[in-house]
This record gives C-alpha cells, sequence and structure tokens, in this order.
C-alpha cells in the first residue's frame, strides 16, 4: 500500500497556548528524521535509544540552531499505535515553538498526515479493527462519564467481540449447508435445516439485543436531543439558566457560524442532554418570534424530547394550545411554571394530554420542582433501570444501520426455511448477514467507507 509507505507527522495537541505540544510521526522515516530534528543532552546514539522511554535534548534546526527544549519518547514497531516506528517530540505548548519543530520535521522527508491517518494506519495495519478505530474517536469526544465508559468498552473490542461471535455462528451455518449439500441424502438435509433454523434464530436474537442497545447508545454517545419551548415570558429562560447553572456538561462552539449553533449540553444524573435551540430562549423572549414558525417545527422534529413551559398561574391561551398541537407526537414533559403565584392552569386536561407522570409543577423562581424534572428526565431514558453497565452497546448509527440489514438478512432466511425452500439457496441470505455484520469490524467494508470514517478525525489522531 502506497499509502503506508508516507512517513507522516502532524501536531498533535490542540492548536493555541498550553504547557506542552506535541509533534508526532509514524513510519520507516521517523527515527532518521528524528536523528536530523534532534540533539540528547547526553551524548547518545539515537539509535541506541530504548523504546518508550523519555530523552531530554533539544530539537534543532539543519544549521544547528536550538528551537526549543524537548522530550522525545521513541515507540518502535510493532509496539506503538500505528504498529510502525513513532516518534513524539513533546516541545512547549507555544505556537511558534511546535510549527517550528513540524516544519523541520517535514522538511526531512515527513509528510503532513490527514486527519484521522495515524488510527487508520492502527486499523490498515490490524492492530485494531473499524469499530475500536471508531471509538478512537468516540473517547475524544465523549461528553459525559457514561459516553466515556461506552467508548472505552468498544475501543477494548467488546462490541466486536460480539459481532464476530455471530458472524462465526453464520460462518458454521454456511458449512453445514455446504456439508448437506456434498451429502444430499434427504434425511440429513431434515437435521441440517431443523438445525439452521434454530442457530439462525439464536443469531436474530443476539443481532437484535445489539440493534436495540441503540436506543440507549445513541443517547449516551450523543446526548437526548431536547427542545424547551413554550409562550413568551413562562419561565423558559430563567428554567435554561438553572438548569444550566447545576449542570452543564460542555459547551462546543462550531467554528465559523453565529452563536445560534453554539451546542449546550447538561449532565442530568449521567443522562447527557443536549439543549436545542437555546440562543433563540436567551436572546429574545419567544423561540417561536425569533427563528420562526419553520425553524421552530424543525427543532421540534429533530428533538427526542420537548420540554414544554407552562405559566400555571394562567389560563391555557390560544398560543399554548397552539404548541400543543405542533408537539402532539412527541415525547413531552410538561412544565407549570410560576406556582408560587397560584395554580390556575387547567391541570387535568394536560394530564390528558401528556400523562401523570409527564406533568411537573414548578416554581423556578422558589427553585421547586427541578428535581422533579431531573428525575423525569433520567426516568425516559432508562425506563427506571440502568443497562449503561452493560459491556457492549451500539452507539453509533453506521454500527445500528448494519446490524438492521443483518437482522433483515437473517428474518429472511428463517422465512426461507419455513417456506421449504432449498437450503443452498438460503444461504446467500446467510452470506449477506455475514456481509453487513463485518462492515462494522472492517472485516468486508468498502475503501471508501473507510475513507469516510476516519476524515472526521481530528488531525494527529
Ligand atoms: P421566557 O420568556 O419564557 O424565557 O421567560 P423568562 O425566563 O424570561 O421569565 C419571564 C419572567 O417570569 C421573568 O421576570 C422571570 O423572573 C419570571 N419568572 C420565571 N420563573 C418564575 C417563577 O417560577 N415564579 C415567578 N413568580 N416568576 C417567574
Amino acid at each position: 500500500d502506497i499509502m503506508l509507505e508516507r512517513t507522516i507527522a502532524a501536531i498533535a495537541t490542540a492548536p493555541g497556548e498550553a504547557g506542552i505540544g506535541i509533534v508526532r510521526i509514524s513510519g520507516e522515516k521517523s527515527t532518521e528524521i528524528l536523528k536530523k530534528v534532534f540533539k540528547p543532552k547526553r551524548v547518545m546514539d539515537i539509535d541506541d535509544i530504548p523504546s518508550r522511554t523519555v530523552v531530554y535534548g533539544h530539537a534543532v534546526e539543519s544549521k544547528g540552531a536550538v528551537i526549543d527544549e524537548v522530550l522525545v519518547i521513541i515507540m518502535r514497531k510493532p509496539y506503538s499505535y500505528t504498529t510502525e516506528d513513532v516518534v513524539e517530540l513533546h516541545c512547549h505548548g507555544g505556537i511558534v515553538p511546535i510549527r517550528r519543530i513540524m516544519e523541520e520535521v517535514l522538511r526531512n522527508g515527513a509528510d503532513i498526515a490527514e486527519p484521522g491517518e495515524f488510527t487508520k494506519r492502527a486499523f490498515l495495519n490490524g492492530r485494531i479493527d473499524l469499530a475500536q478505530a471508531e471509538a478512537v474517536i468516540d473517547v475524544i469526544t465523549a461528553k459525559t462519564e457514561t459516553g466515556l465508559n461506552a467508548a472505552l468498552n468498544q475501543l477494548e473490542g467488546e462490541l466486536s467481540k460480539e459481532i464476530k461471535k455471530i458472524m462465526e455462528k453464520l460462518l458454521s451455518m454456511l458449512a453445514h449447508i455446504e456439508a448437506s449439500i456434498d451429502f444430499p441424502e434427504h434425511d440429513v438435509e431434515e437435521i441440517t435445516t431443523a438445525n439452521i433454523k434454530n442457530m439462525l434464530l439464536e443469531a436474530k436474537a443476539s443481532v437484535m439485543e445489539l440493534a436495540e442497545s441503540f436506543d440507549e447508545g445513541k443517547i449516551v454517545r450523543d446526548g437526548l436531543s431536547t427542545a424547551i419551548i413554550g409562550r413568551p415570558n413562562v419561565g423558559k429562560s430563567s428554567l435554561l439558566n438553572v438548569l444550566l447553572k447545576e449542570n452543564r456538561a460542555i459547551v462546543t462552539e462550531i467554528p465559523g457560524t453565529t452563536r445560534d449553533i453554539i451546542e449546550e449540553y447538561l449532565n442530568i444524573g449521567g443522562v447527557l442532554v443536549r439543549l436545542i435551540d437555546t440562543a433563540g430562549i436567551r436572546e429574545s423572549e419567544d423561540i417561536v418570534e425569533r427563528i420562526g414558525v419553520e425553524r421552530t417545527k424543525g427543532a421540534i422534529s429533530n428533538s427526542d424530547l420537548i420540554v414544554l413551559v407552562l405559566d400555571a398561574s394562567d389560563e391555557l391561551r390560544q398560543e399554548d394550545n397552539e404548541i400543543i398541537d405542533l408537539i402532539k407526537d412527541k415525547k413531552v414533559i410538561a412544565v407549570l411554571n410560576k406556582t408560587d403565584l397560584g395554580l390556575v392552569i387547567d391541570e387535568a386536561y394536560l394530564r390528558g394530554i401528556f400523562g401523570e407522570d409527564n406533568i411537573i409543577r414548578m416554581s423556578v423562581k422558589n427553585l421547586i420542582g427541578i428535581d422533579k424534572l431531573e428525575e423525569r428526565i433520567k426516568g425516559l431514558v432508562y425506563h427506571g433501570k440502568l443497562s449503561i453497565s452493560k459491556n457492549s452497546m451500539v452507539t453509533n448509527i453506521r454500527h445500528k444501520n448494519l446490524l438492521d440489514k443483518a437482522l433483515e438478512n437473517i428474518e429472511r432466511a428463517v422465512l426461507s426455511i419455513e417456506d421449504n425452500i432449498p437450503i443452498d439457496l438460503i444461504s446467500v441470505d446467510i452470506r449477506e448477514a455475514w456481509n453487513s455484520l463485518g462492515a462494522i469490524t472492517g472485516d468486508t467494508v468498502e475503501e471508501d467507507i473507510v475513507k469516510e470514517i476516519f476524515s472526521k478525525f481530528c488531525i494527529g489522531k
């Protein structure tokens, strides 16, 4: 592979000023390049530096001028991130020293790494499979401990192990079918068919269990997308501020966009809640007024959960009913706010619409009912049971889609058996199912998909 013959380099730390900055190099020429850009303090041959030990010295230009003080680590193949010779230069975390070292490294024969190329090499060189490689980015972008744990499990290969178990089962079915074709006595075929059907049903159950874990898995990784809506002046921004003050998990700004697309995350008892359109709430009294009905509808349809805020001290108004109409197909928690001013609203009517459990009396002003809202959100996600501790959970939509495909193939195979279709024809569906599962681990995945996956990584990873 020509791509793998290049020696690649990248700045592995985030841009900006920091304590340290790291330039990472991987490939055949790593140590040769190091010889050109590094002068150890204690005189020694770079080739004598033991693998995975730290050596102090200076990064230098070709003319010998010092760029910065550095610590260097060599990780010799195959015991490195990429399984190739990897060198890390740790310098001061200033923009100039890092850039100067990077320039020298490139000048001496390294190519700039593509986003995700180090991890891609770990995959292409067989150290980790594709699901594990995908977990690397999930570890980096995890926003809660629960999310981190799920990503680490996947990185350790827990999901892959489950997938491979099912794939092996499918393979052994194919072998059985082959054998029965070679010995076409009628009774052999009958026994085989019964066996295959049982094995298919077992495989189906395993695939289904994994596919179903995505309901939770997607929330663990990406958060429960939640819109806080209601007519002006009911207390939306007051509620938002209280929730953020107690539970803010992380703020991610998407560079180059307006403040509208700032994403805010809450961590509510381990549940990651991604708030939609908070800018609309904060900057005007009315989300609908500010961002328009169409986008409000968009926000509503993109959310897993709606927190509808109502003024408990007032009758339901026309505007409230219009909003209620917009969200009638969604999961809704209705907050009856301002109970400190009295309870005028028709609570019984709202119970009828949203269900008893989804009505929360609140006074944001007096901090009453916030905990009930949080409990309810947790309850919605975990249905009262925490299965988060399970080893393999599917958190990635790509995996979920492939599991669904495998499930279809397996179900079709079962139906074919029930319809007495000749067993050798069933093997087509079994092979398809095997293929779909293999695309999760990367055994059968196409190159452009691999490319797309790694292009989403950050530079230097
Ligand atoms: P928004 O337009 O829905 O975002 O509403 P705000 O959060 O801006 O609140 C509107 C007004 O209601 C403000 O003056 C708040 O102080 C007040 N408010 C919010 N929550 C309560 C509450 O629980 N009780 C009372 N009495 N006033 C509240």
